[in-house]
């Protein structure tokens, strides 16, 4: 019997709408977002079903070919496009954007991989419920992806991560076998909750093509703050004293060094300073509550009051309408954004015990500063979970090429600090390529054999996403 050319095998599953070669859609999709990581796939396959995807893995492990999964392709750490030599095929889920039942009883929305954060989020909110998870790319990035990076973004601190809001996970497997872990159960004790494997994977493990997820009551109030503080130390003070003050309510900590908000500032048009007076660093506060008339705005104002008067911050604002709201939003919103325009730096997505914050940025701050005199720290994050997100650079774009040169060095430096401090080189965007090596240094040989154990166990002839998590030849 002859066999058929992978390519040929392919279309026969997906059909000629499912398959590209096409030159611009391969460009688009073997480049990463950072523009960093040029895969080189030669073809691109977009199943519109589960089965399609069970039939191209299946022919794809007989074959011996390998995959890598993608979703809205914003990765920060190269995860969703292949590295060059393995003749890897891109399998995209965007095709598979159905939102399959909604329970409003129980509180769940079932979907497929391809749908985007943001359709998740609008479609709960037309229900009058929330689905918490927000990221700035939630208009590109798809739950298949926000899955499978256990993405956190700006609404941790009350809700959690990814992990947090799904219950069923459907998967299907390195050898095309189908696992239905549909499951809308919150209490489910019956054995290993496998469903874990595959959150935060990056697609090493098998493909996620549908998911249930947890809604929350949609807030009815909301109140914004723009604050000052003079260090990190008292952002993580004022984060508290908020805690005590307003309890749960607190649902974005967001903190910003002022070089961050300069170079949003600098790059994003119709942006603006809402303080008059320069400060080191700021935190966007957000509060709020499922109640209409839970007086959120008065007791912000209280708390902050308090803090003013103990010199804990120096000058705040809050926002009086949606719209002053969504303009501190889009200061932290556009920092990504605001720091791809200004040019390439050195980035770093670490987290550390909250308490520890301040130590960190100190003691990295200072040890890059005495290697690399004048380095520019552009440093914004998630407080209240601990994250930040710590990007260095030349303030002199000319220097920038040769600072960029010692990228391994400066990873120590930064990184040898979190590890001292029981801290992740790693918070939410994952190892992808980006950080394989840094993985091996920093995770103990135990939990790296445990991982390998897994992945064998699982996907014996490494065809999911291979180069990505593990160094290439160390599993
Ligand atoms: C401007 C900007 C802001 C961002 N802010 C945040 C933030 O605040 N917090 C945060 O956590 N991240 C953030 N990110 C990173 C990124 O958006 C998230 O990691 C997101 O979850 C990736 O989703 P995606 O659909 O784009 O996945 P992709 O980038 O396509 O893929 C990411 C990984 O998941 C795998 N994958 C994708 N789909 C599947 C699937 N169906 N099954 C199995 N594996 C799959 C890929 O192989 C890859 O390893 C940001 C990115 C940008 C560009």
């Amino acid at each position: 019997m002859a066999i058929l050319p992978i390519n040929e095998k392919l279309l026969s599953i997906v059909g000629p709408s499912g398959l590209t070669n096409d030159v611009l859609a391969l460009e688009s999709h073997n480049r990463d977002w950072r523009g960093r990581y040029q895969g080189d796939a030669a073809w691109v396959v977009k199943p519109a079903t589960t089965h399609e995807v069970m039939d191209v893995v299946r022919a794809c492990f007989e074959a011996g070919i390998s995959i890598v999964p993608q979703g809205g392709n914003t990765s920060q750490c190269g995860a969703s496009v292949p590295g060059t030599g393995w003749g890897s095929i891109i399998l995209n889920l965007s095709r598979m954007n159905r939102i399959r039942t909604i329970d409003w009883d129980n509180d769940t929305l079932t979907c497929e991989a391809g749908v985007t954060l943001a359709t998740v989020q609008e479609t709960a909110r037309q229900g009058n419920r929330l689905f918490p998870v927000s990221i700035a790319s939630e208009g590109t990035a798809e739950i298949g992806g926000v899955i499978s990076t256990n993405a956190g973004g700006t609404a941790v601190l009350r809700y959690g991560n990814m992990r947090s809001q799904v219950l069923g996970l459907e998967v299907v497997l390195p050898d095309g076998q189908l696992w239905n872990g549909m499951r809308m159960l919150r209490k489910d004790n019956t054995g290993y909750d496998l469903k874990q494997w595959f959150i935060g994977a990056e697609g090493t493990l098998g493909i996620v093509t549908a998911a249930v997820l947890r809604l929350y009551p949609l807030p009815r109030s909301r109140a914004t703050a723009w604050v000052a503080v003079d260090s990190p130390a008292q952002a993580v003070s004022l984060l508290s004293h908020l805690k005590s003050c307003v309890g749960d309510r607190t649902s974005g900590f967001e903190l910003m060094s002022r070089s961050a908000l300069q170079m949003v500032l600098t790059h994003i048009t119709g942006t603006h300073d809402p303080l008059g007076n320069s400060s080191p660093w700021y935190v966007l506060v957000e509060l709020e509550d499922a109640s209409p008339d839970a007086g959120l705005d008065a007791l912000l104002e209280t708390a902050l009051d308090q803090v003013l008067q103990q010199q804990l911050i120096s000058d705040a604002v809050i926002s009086r309408s949606e719209s002053q709201s969504a303009a501190l939003w889009a200061l932290r919103e556009q920092v990504s954004e605001a720091q791809k325009r200004e040019g390439i730096s050195i980035k770093h997505d670490i987290s550390v015990p909250v308490s520890r914050i301040p130590v960190f940025v100190e003691d990295a701050s200072q040890k890059l500063e005495r290697a690399y005199p004048g380095i520019r720290v552009v440093c914004f994050g998630h407080v209240g979970d601990g994250n930040l997100h710590y990007n260095l650079s030349m303030p002199d774009k000319v220097k920038n090429p040769s600072f960029i040169e010692v990228t391994p060095q400066v990873n120590r430096i930064v990184h040898d600090v979190v590890h001292q401090l029981d801290g992740s080189i790693s918070a939410e965007h994952g190892i992808g390529q980006l950080k394989v090596d840094e993985l091996v240094r920093y995770k103990s040989p135990i939990e790296l054999e445990l991982m390998k154990t897994l992945k064998k166990a699982l996907d014996p002839k490494n065809l999911m996403n291979p180069g990505k998590i593990f160094r290439p030849g160390n599993i």
